[in-house]
């Protein structure tokens, strides 16, 4: 039985101000774990310390938005994974869109970032997802072919009990635009099937599989549907942008989990 993670990007926002207190909110709705959810926050790099020192002693995990993988020395502006495990990060997300196509960053950088960070010892988020026009000419399986085969390339099995995959849709992040529960599924078996023949069915087992793009839980049909998106068998948890930001709207995603790890319908 895979549990559910339910993790927050927040992306560039945030002040410090902000972000402890949404910190803050978090770690006293969640002072231990729920049975069934893992929780985890991902804030920018400047915030790491005060939100890590807001969510101590609480269920609320901490992880960062990205790395760099060179060891730490003469790289202006990148931030090493030494330092995200020094200030208490036991998670990192790779290969978010955003870095992908805003930031222009390669399939060998990202291969090379989710190596160090599993050798590391951190759990990797390794996202990866489609365009619009790639799902309308019927490529989206054969992206994500790709995305997996060049991302983890070179990993052993053995080095993937860390790895957690996001199947973010491009053209469903930050747009309102969700996939439906029916293609997030679709997509999320496929990338099982490709873990279980590139590696073992075992595996394929045990790696968690989120969901991103614009999950929402702002009203009840909201919730609703957030519900029934975490209740499909493949889908492991749900990384969450522009929700991530609300206390309140974040903790009902954690509550959909709850409620959709309840009625046991995840593998
Ligand atoms: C994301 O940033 O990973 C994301 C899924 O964003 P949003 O929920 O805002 O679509």
């Amino acid at each position: 039985m895979r549990r559910l993670l339910i993790a927050g990007n927040w992306k560039m926002n945030t002040l410090r101000e902000t972000a402890t207190a949404l910190a803050g909110a978090l770690a006293e709705a969640y002072p231990q774990e729920p049975d069934s959810v893992e929780i985890l926050v991902c804030p920018p790099f400047p915030y790491l310390l005060p939100v890590r020192d807001a969510i101590d002693g609480s269920a609320v995990q901490l992880g960062a938005q990205n790395a760099y993988h060179e060891a730490p020395g003469a790289y202006t502006g990148e931030v090493a994974l030494d330092m995200l495990l020094d200030v208490g990060c036991r998670w990192v997300i790779v290969g978010h869109s955003e870095r992908r196509h805003v930031l222009g960053e390669s399939d060998e950088l990202l291969n090379k970032k989710v190596q160090a960070a599993l050798a590391k010892g951190l759990n990797v988020i390794y996202c990866v997802g489609e365009k619009l026009e790639q799902r309308e000419a019927d490529q989206t399986e054969q992206v994500l072919d790709h995305q997996m085969e060049t991302g983890l390339a070179g990993c052993s099995g053995d080095a993937l009990a860390k790895l957690v995959v996001a199947y973010e849709p491009v053209w469903a992040i930050g747009t309102g635009v969700r996939a439906t529960k029916e293609q997030a599924e679709s997509a999320h078996k496929h990338l099982r099937e490709w873990l279980a023949s590139r590696y073992n069915a075992e595996l394929a087992e045990q790696t968690r599989i989120l969901y991103g793009g614009s999950v929402k839980a702002g009203d009840d049909q909201q919730k609703q549907e957030t519900y029934e998106l975490l209740c499909q068998p493949n889908v492991d948890g749900a990384l969450v942008g522009g929700a991530s930001l609300k206390a309140e709207e974040f903790k009902a995603i954690i509550e959909a989990g709850e409620r959709a790890a309840q009625a046991g319908t995840n593998a």
